[in-house]
């Protein structure tokens, strides 16, 4: 629980000032972006022209990159609703044994009587991506991919610090991939840590997760074992409140996208 705390403490730290940073970051990019445009719109030259694209699409890059610190900073706006998680775990499987090839088997395992979660659907199923990007990349020669749900009737010791007494529901996401040493173990939440190589990893893809969990009053977890693979548990608050028909949810606002 110590342990815990401290990490807590650490990531709320580093998740204030990437916020801060990220936030003026932002300002900055669009004033660029926007000049760009204007400059685009004006010239004739053609080299002229490319570079300023160039120079375009570099600061769209970086803010798209400031969108995923934001995540972290649990800046970004979030929408919770009563989800069942059974179904989008579903639907993503099927997505990942479609695009993750034939050397990666995906499985689900569901709790049967689970409850709804409250949590921003389109940013869980992201979160979801992320990990199934990290567990791809740690089974280079293929593996299994396993997604469970569960249902949590109380808070774990070890995150006692972290979440308020009550009931979660856990979505693990297991892989049997190359599992990570405890120094990487240790930093895997950090934003901007990877051990991948460059244009491979943003090392942001943790740092989100984490920051998602802890906007949406759960928590994420990760047990890793060198070479044999490695767990990352994402736990949410349950709802109280019926999971809103498909048809129903179509009659309100759109929801927009990350
Ligand atoms: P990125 O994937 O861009 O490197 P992440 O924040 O998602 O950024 O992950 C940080 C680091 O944690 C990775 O570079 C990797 O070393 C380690 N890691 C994350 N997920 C796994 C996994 N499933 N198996 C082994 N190592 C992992």
């Amino acid at each position: 629980t110590e342990v815990a705390l401290r990490q807590a403490q650490k990531m709320e730290a580093v998740g204030q000032l990437t916020g801060g940073i990220a936030h003026d970051f932002n300002n900055l990019l669009m004033a660029i972006i926007g000049n760009l445009e204007l400059i685009a719109r004006r010239v004739e030259d053609e080299r002229i022209q490319r570079y300023v694209r160039n120079a375009m699409h570099g600061a769209q890059r970086g803010a798209k990159l400031v969108g995923q610190l934001l995540t972290f900073s649990r800046k970004q706006h979030l929408a919770p609703e009563p989800v069942d998680v059974n179904q989008l775990v579903g639907t993503v499987a099927e997505m990942l044994s479609r695009t993750l090839g034939a050397s990666i088997r995906v499985d689900v395992v569901t709790h049967k009587n689970l409850w709804p979660a409250l949590v921003d659907v389109t940013q869980l199923e992201l979160m979801l991506l992320n990990l199934a990007i990290n567990a791809r990349d740690a089974m280079p020669d293929g593996g299994l991919l396993t997604i469970k749900t569960n249902v949590l009737h109380g808070v774990p010791e070890d995150l006692q610090a972290e979440l308020r007494p009550g009931e979660y529901v856990s979505i693990a996401v297991k892989d049997t991939g190359t599992g990570m040493p405890p120094d990487v173990l240790a930093r895997a939440f950090d934003p901007f840590f990877t051990t991948k190589e460059p244009g491979k990893g943003t090392g942001l893809g943790l740092s989100q997760v984490y920051g998602f969990a802890r906007q949406s009053g759960g928590a994420v977890k990760i047990e890793s074992e060198l070479g044999r693979g490695t767990v990352v548990r994402i736990l949410l608050p349950r709802s109280t409140e019926a999971v809103v028909g498909h048809e129903d949810r179509q009659s309100g606002t759109p929801r927009v996208g990350a």
